[in-house]
Formats: structure tokens, C-alpha cells, sequence
């Protein structure tokens, strides 16, 4: 739902459209007398026609327009009466006609499958067929080729875009390829070679070798032709059997589990026909359904391994969509790996249930309490699309980028949607089972139809869909880890970073507010929702459609008008009472905060200058921070302590993080003046920085000797990053190295005498396949405590006592940090190992050498870890 910002420049896009729709719009009712001959657009068509390769796209961006919307037709086409081009009228849609025309060029591929088309006078037109399969799955000759006859339905006559007349469908089920038997063609466009007496066995070969060949949609015409024939049950069942597999392969899974004759299976069943019976329930995502069938499979052939390995994926499947198990670091695995990143998952839905709200149709709620972290949702997206990029390489599956514009609904989106779209439509077209999800989502003031099927054909409204699409889509990156890790270095990231989008059914009836109560991530095509805070049975989630962090609430009204709702929540609601010269007054000191960061270094009349606004600013809201989060203060204020950070102001910088965290409406206890333990009562706005602002405050509760609160906070930081990224892995952040720091670790048993000069090792320990370790000698040692001044350096004010000292020992080295996530939480352990050297002993130790090994932490650990990207080695203050 992040999908529609776009550059400005393409608005200008927008304009031209609605110009050119204007122009046609003049012309509407014309019967055009200026038509080219035959032979003239014969010629023309074949010269600009594009080859049917897909061509290398790379840094080709497409635009392609919505048209203006209409209905399908949904009159049988016996109750239609024939039309000829010489009868039709400009931009007009012909109700009650169709027209019966011959393709009389070969097709060519641009948005649209095109080709040129007479009727039976020799009249032509461009015919334009929209929302059909990619080259790659279903090859535009089979759809119109020379020779192909095609019905179209009420057709719609438009001037093109060269000036020329043609055709344009936007519908699947408005356009018909009629076969060659067909009485309604004409006995002159009857094919001279007409294949006689084709024998069902004939034509059972002739399906099986076009299913060898891939030709699976051509096998499929060839098998129904022999089923027409087909006398004996037995034959028809084989073909039947054979044609489930075609279907499978075209991903006609609804046809494919008719075809097997599910659900009614027996002991005396087909082998083949059960196992593809679980293929359709599987890929229908029916796991329950499915493990029932491949279990009976496998106890009537205990043999068959296919059989054994399908049911357990499809148990896999069933676990994950009972129960909300996930190895997430597995998933984590696959998003990275898998082109395009659909993953094999099941959807689970936590205890949720859409109901009707007061004001916003219907939302998601919680049938009982959740704790804050709980998963809520991992959903498989309905449609996902993906925009691969550079590091992809060839092949990655990605799909073509375009701007989609649409004049009528004045919406533009740039990303993969003009895809999208076309995935939703071919995938209820071809399950129609699957359709109801999807079409009964949120669709604005467009009235859908009531109609399935008209003519044994599925009916699916390209504009109803268009239209559920643009207010559902998410916009999403591949992986919210790996976004999460690049926030850091983009405090904004450009508006074209989601180009890859999906639509997710379950998560689309989350409504918007800017105080939300879950987060969304996602890995791959999975979308995960999890509690920010606390919630008691009955309470409607919500989430960010757009991110309010940027705290202008016009921006944010202004962007939320396109799904036809105001946010209710307490800062927009607070927004509509604020007087305007309040709103003026936050404004200018916002401004003057910001310029007096701009300018150079923080000195003390600049901090002063800076809290005096930050003061003046706090004092513009009449509301408690609890009740009306302050999306004009926090970042300032985290500006603010971050100077403190780099003054090691300590004391100030527990206070001024406190502050940002209250700003966002958390409440806290213990970053004030008194020594009270650190805690959270109630979560705040779940900001990207969060991670940043608990990272603040646990180095400088460090600084300030105050173990037990930089616990606290440390233990927060999982937390934080958990609801923020998703997954719940020991570690959340993986960069390629890490550094292990650790101190506090004097041991009165150690001293010089007993040591020597000791040796020293770190050692990363695991459980994976009877365990694994790996030793790492190049570390840094140090007595001391840690200052941090930034969270990508270590800084070490040292005590050159030493051994003698009573300062933390500080040890630190660099370990690959995939190693870290080997194993599942807990199971890691990391120690140092501590060897005296072979000197000679002092009389009163038994051996010459001893050992001893601090199990240091497991994790997730309580010491600190950093990341130190550049590999620079820690500095020693004295
Ligand atoms: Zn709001």
C-alpha cells in the first residue's frame, strides 16, 4: 500500500491521457469513413510487428493505460446478434452484437497481444486482446494467428493511438477461438485441410506427444476433442487422467482436480489420478484435503516415493496452517535464494476475524488477548511480483517494471502492477474457485458483477479487479531484514524502492491508522503480522497504509483520501482541533530546530538553543505524549541525543532518549534523574529507529555503570527488532562480520602468578549435526570499560592496571556472522578460552599447563555485540 508515489513527471503522463481521451470522446457514435484497404494495413501491420522473443527489457520502462472502464459481457452468445466492422461506431461499446473475424497476420506482443483481424466482407481492424498470459507460458500463436477465428464479444471500437482503428478487449471471456468445426464459421474460412476421421486413440497420441513437446495447452484442445469422441468410460478416464496433467501444468488446478474425479476415490482408484488430485488441493493450498488423499495414496502404494515425499510437504504445510510454526530463518534462507521469491509456505491465520466497523466497511480483529511480538499472520501473497535487480542476475523471474496509469481514477503507479494485475486475472480466470477471496476485497464505488459463468466461461471483470487491486497491493521489499539493515544508511530511501508488489487477501482488511497496533515485514512473498503492543480480546488491529513518521498529517490525509476514509486515530484527530496558528507555530520551530542542526557543531549554546525549542515545540501539544504521540518531536529529539552521545554526556543522553521514546507515546520508567529500573509500560509508535534509540540507551546506561538498566535495554533490543523484522532468530541483524565484545569477566582465581602471559581464543560453539566449533586466535584484549561513541566503533577507555586493576576485561574479534545463525536460539554458544603459557609453573600448581574455558554467553546474548562494518580495530583512551 506504499505503492503509489510517484515522480511528478508522470502526472504530466496523466494529463496527455485525459487529453487524448477527450479527443476520442468526440468522435464517440462516428461510423469512420476513412478505413485503410486490406492490403495497405496488411503491409504496415507487418512491418512494425514485433518479433515474439521477450526482448531484453533491461532499463525499459513501459506505460500502459487503463482504459475506461465497462462490464464484460455476460450474454450467451446465442443471444447476441452478428455485427460487421463497416457497422461499427467510435468509441462505443456494442451491446447485444458480436462480431466473427479471421486473423489474418501472424500476432505481435507489446502490452497487449495484437493482430490484424477481417470480417467477412474483408474489412480490417487492429485487433488489441489485454490480460493474456506471458509469451512463456502460453506462446501469442496459440491465442491469434493467421488464420485463428476469434468471436469477440460486444466489442468496443477506439481510435488507436496512430490514428487507426481497432478492437480493444480488456475482458478474457469476451474474447472466443472458435475450432475448426464450428458452425458459426463461414464455409470459405473452413480450413482446405480438414483432418477426417481422427480416432480417439489418434488423438490420445497426438495429446501425449504435445504434452512431451510442452505444448500443454495445445494437448489440452487435443484431449477434449478425444473426449468428445470418447465412447467407453475407461477411455474417457484416461484421457481425463492425461489432460489433469496439462491442466496442472497451465496451472488450471481447479480443472486439473475435476478432471481426476476427486473427491470420489475408492480402494480401486487410479494411482495417478490421487497423486494428481494432491497436486490440485496443494497448489489450491487445500492441505487438509490434500494430506487425506496422498495418505490413502500412500497406504494403498506403499511404494510409490513421489507419493511419500508430497505428503510429507503437504503435512509441512498443514503444521504451518494449524499451528503458525515457521522456521523463519529457513524462510529467511529461501528469499534469498529463490527467483522470484515465492516460497512454498502455507498461510496462517492467528485468532483473527473480519467484521464490520463503525466507518471503515470491515477490519481485522483479535478473537482473544495477544501479547506484544505475537504472531498474528504469515500469509502467502494471493499474487506477488517481483522487480529483480542487479545482483539477480539473469533469469531471476522478475517481472517487467511499468508505469500504469489510470486517467479515470487519476491514480499512476510505477512498479510491477501492471503485472500484478495480470496474475490476479489469469489466476481466478483459470480457478474460479479462488475468485470469491479475492473479488469480495475492498473495491471502492465500482459495482462488480454478480455473474460467474456465462457460456460454460469463467467472468472476470478486468476493472473490478483493477480496481481491488489498486486499493489492496502492498508494495514490499524482498526481504524487511535486509531493508531493515539499509535504513541506517538511508534515512530516505527513494520513493522506487518497492517496485516489487503482491496482494495479500487476509492482510487487506487491516485498516490505517497512524497509531498502529501491528507491523507489517515480509520475506519473500510472505507477509508477517505481528502485535506491537499488548491487545485485549475484540480489538481491531491496525497498520500503516503510508508511514506517518514524517509527522505532516496533511500529507497524510491527503494520501489516504484515495481509499475513501479519514484516519481516526488520536494525532489526526488531535490535528483536525489544533487551531491554525498552532499548527503555524510547530511549523516555524520545526524549521528552526532543523536549521539550527544544519549549522555547525554542537557547542553549549546551541544544545541550549536546541532544548528551548524542543521545550517550546513539546509545549504546542495539549495532549499527553501517551495520548497524542508528537510526530514533529521525536526525531528531533533523537538528533538531540545522539549530540549528547558524541559529547559523552551521559546522563543527558538517557534522558534525551527517554524523551524520544515518550515522544512517541511510549511509557517508560527509569531514563529520568532517579536510579528506578528501566521499563516499559505501554509501546509507543514503532518507528524504523527504534533499534537505534535502544542502542543509545543501553551504551550509555553502560557508561553510566548502570548494569542493571543496560540489561534492560539490551533486552529490548530484541524485542524491537523482533515485531520490527518479523522473524524471531537470535540475532536480527547480520552483517557480514561481527564483532563479539565482552567484559565484566574478572576472575579473583586469575591472576599473574597463574597466568603467565596468557593465551587467549575465542571459540564459537554449535549443535548443528552432533556439533561444530571454530576457533578464532586473532582477538583483542583490553582492560577497561567501553565507551561507544558510535554503534559502528568501539572506543575503550582503558585502566593500565591490568590483571591488578579491578576494570572489565574487554576482549573483541571478528567472526563471520552466518556462523551465528547456523543454529536456533540458545544453541550457540560463544567462549573465551584462557591458556597459560608453558612457563615454568610456580611450585605450588599441580601441572605445567592449565586451561579453562568461560562459557561466555549463549545467545541471544546480554554483553555487547557490534557490528563494526570497516573491521577497525577498537582505540584505547588513558
Ligand atoms: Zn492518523
Amino acid at each position: 500500500m506504499d505503492a503509489h508515489d510517484v515522480k511528478a513527471e508522470y502526472w504530466e503522463m496523466i494529463k496527455s491521457q485525459k487529453q487524448t481521451l477527450k479527443e476520442a470522446k468526440k468522435r464517440r457514435g462516428q461510423r469512420p469513413q476513412d478505413r485503410k484497404p486490406r492490403e495497405y494495413a496488411y503491409m504496415r501491420f507487418m512491418m512494425s510487428r514485433q518479433p515474439m522473443m521477450r526482448e531484453n527489457t533491461e532499463g525499459l520502462i513501459y506505460s500502459s493505460f487503463t482504459a475506461p472502464a465497462y462490464p464484460p459481457c455476460i450474454t450467451t452468445v446465442d443471444e447476441l446478434k452478428q455485427i460487421k466492422i463497416q457497422d461499427l461506431q467510435l468509441e462505443t461499446h456494442h451491446r447485444g452484437v458480436y462480431l466473427l473475424l479471421r486473423c489474418i497476420t501472424p500476432p505481435s506482443r507489446m502490452t497487449a497481444i495484437m493482430a490484424l483481424v477481417e470480417d467477412k466482407n474483408e474489412d480490417v481492424a487492429m485487433l488489441q486482446i489485454y490480460q493474456q498470459e506471458d509469451e512463456e507460458i502460453r506462446p501469442a500463436a496459440e491465442i491469434a494467428n493467421t488464420g485463428t477465428v476469434l468471436l469477440v464479444k460486444e466489442p468496443y471500437y477506439k481510435v488507436m493511438g496512430d490514428g487507426e482503428y481497432g478492437l480493444r478487449v480488456d475482458h478474457l471471456s469476451d474474447v472466443v477461438q472458435l475450432k475448426g468445426n464450428n458452425a458459426r464459421i463461414p464455409s470459405e474460412w473452413q480450413s482446405r485441410v480438414i483432418e477426417v476421421g481422427q480416432s480417439v486413440e489418434s488423438l490420445k497420441q497426438k495429446g501425449n506427444l504435445a504434452m512431451k513437446e510442452g505444448r500443454f495447452w495445445e494437448a489440452i484442445t487435443i484431449y477434449s476433442d478425444a473426449l468428445e469422441q470418447a465412447a467407453a468410460c475407461e477411455e474417457a478416464d484416461v484421457l481425463k487422467r492425461n489432460r489433469s496433467l496439462a491442466f496442472l501444468r497451465t496451472k488450471q488446478f481447479d480443472a486439473a482436480l475435476s478432471d481426476t474425479g476427486f473427491p470420489n476415490f475408492d480402494d480401486n482408484s487410479s494411482e495417478k489420478a490421487m497423486y494428481r488430485a494432491g497436486e490440485a488441493l496443494y497448489h489450491l493450498r487445500r492441505y487438509d484435503d490434500c494430506c487425506q488423499i496422498l495418505e490413502k495414496l500412500c497406504r494403498l502404494f506403499p511404494l510409490n516415493t513421489l507419493a511419500q515425499a508430497a505428503s510429507g510437504r503437504a503435512q509441512s504445510r498443514l503444521r504451518e496452517q494449524k499451528t503458525g510454526e515457521y522456521n523463519f530463518k529457513l524462510l529467511q534462507a529461501e528469499a534469498k535464494k529463490i527467483r522470484p521469491p515465492h516460497l512454498d509456505h502455507a498461510t496462517y491465520i492467528g485468532p483473527l476475524e473480519v467484521k464490520q466497523t463503525a466507518s471503515k466497511g470491515r477490519g481485522l480483529f483479535v478473537t482473544k488477548a495477544v501479547k506484544a511480538g505475537d504472531l498474528l499472520l504469515c500469509e502467502k501473497a494471493f499474487a506477488h511480483c517481483y522487480a529483480s535487480n542487479k545482483s539477480d542476475g539473469e533469469n531471476a523471474g522478475g517481472s517487467n517494471i511499468s508505469i500504469l496509469i489510470n486517467a479515470e481514477a487519476d491514480t499512476i503507479v510505477m512498479g510491477t502492477q501492471a503485472e500484478l494485475l495480470k496474475t490476479m486475472i489469469q489466476k481466478i480466470y483459470h480457478n474460479p474457485s479462488l475468485a470469491p477471496a479475492l473479488t469480495t476485497l475492498y473495491h471502492g464505488d465500482y459495482q462488480g458483477l454478480d455473474t460467474l459463468l456465462v457460456d460454460e466461461m469463467p467472468i472476470v471483470d478486468t476493472f473490478l479487479v483493477e480496481r481491488i487491486m489498486s486499493l489492496n497491493s502492498f508494495g514490499c521489499p524482498l526481504s524487511s531484514l535486509n531493508h531493515h539493515k539499509d535504513v541506517g544508511k538511508i534515512r530516505n530511501p527513494p520513493g522506487s524502492a518497492f517496485h516489487s508488489c503482491g496482494t495479500w487477501i487476509q492482510a487487506s482488511y487491516i485498516n490505517h491508522s497512524c497509531t498502529s497496533n501491528v507491523r507489517r515485514s515480509f520475506i519473500g512473498d510472505m507477509m508477517i503480522v505481528r502485535a506491537i503492543c499488548d491487545l485485549e480480546e475484540g480489538t481491531e488491529l491496525f497498520f500503516w497504509y503510508h508511514c506517518p513518521e514524517k509527522g505532516n498529517s496533511n500529507d497524510t490525509k491527503n494520501k489516504l483520501k484515495y481509499w475513501g476514509f479519514e484516519c481516526e486515530c488520536s494525532i489526526c484527530s488531535d490535528d483536525k482541533v489544533t487551531p491554525l496558528s498552532t499548527q503555524r507555530q510547530r511549523e516555524v520551530l520545526r524549521k528552526s530546530l532543523e536549521k539550527t542542526f544544519r549549522e555547525t557543531a554542537l557547542g553549549n549554546g546551541k544544545v541550549q538553543k536546541i532544548e528551548r525549542l524542543l521545550d517550546e515545540l513539546n509545549q504546542t501539544y495539549s495532549q499527553p505524549a501517551d495520548k497524542v504521540p508528537r510526530l514533529l518531536v521525536w526525531d528531533m529529539q533523537l538528533l538531540l541525543a545522539h549530540g549528547y552521545a558524541s559529547r559523552n554526556k551521559t546522563r543527558q543522553v538517557i534522558v534525551a532518549a527517554g524523551k524520544v521514546l515518550k515522544s512517541l507515546g511510549f511509557i517508560i520508567t527509569g531514563v529520568d534523574s532517579s536510579q528506578a529500573p528501566l521499563a516499559i509500560t505501554r509501546w509507543g509508535m514503532l518507528v524504523d529507529h527504534l533499534v537505534e534509540i535502544f542502542m543509545l540507551l543501553r551504551d550509555a546506561f553502560v557508561l553510566a555503570n548502570n548494569t542493571m538498566n543496560s540489561d534492560r535495554a539490551g533486552d529490548l533490543l530484541p524485542s524491537s527488532l523482533w515485531t520490527y523484522i518479523g522473524t524471531s532468530s537470535g540475532w536480527k541483524l547480520h552483517p557480514d562480520l561481527a564483532v563479539i565484545v565482552w567484559q565484566r569477566m574478572t576472575d579473583p582465581s586469575l591472576d599473574n602468578a597463574t597466568l603467565g602471559t596468557p593465551a587467549l581464543r575465542a571459540e564459537i560453539t554449535g549443535t548443528t549435526e552432533k556439533g561444530w566449533e571454530n576457533f578464532f586466535s586473532t582477538i583483542q584484549m583490553s582492560f577497561g570499560s567501553v565507551i561507544t561513541r558510535k554503534t559502528t566503533s568501539i572506543v575503550i577507555m582503558e585502566d593500565l592496571r591490568v590483571w591488578k586493576g579491578r576494570a572489565s576485561m574487554v576482549v573483541s574479534f571478528l567472526a563471520p556472522t552466518w556462523m551465528l545463525l547456523l543454529d536456533s536460539d540458545y544453541s550457540i554458544k560463544i567462549s573465551l578460552n584462557i591458556q597459560n603459557t608453558p612457563a615454568p609453573p610456580p611450585p605450588q600448581l599441580p601441572s605445567a599447563q592449565f586451561y579453562t574455558s568461560f562459557p561466555l554467553l549463549r545467545l541471544p546474548p546480554k554483553i555487547h555485540r557490534h557490528c563494526q562494518p570497516d573491521h577497525a580495530p577498537f582505540r584505547c583512551y588513558n
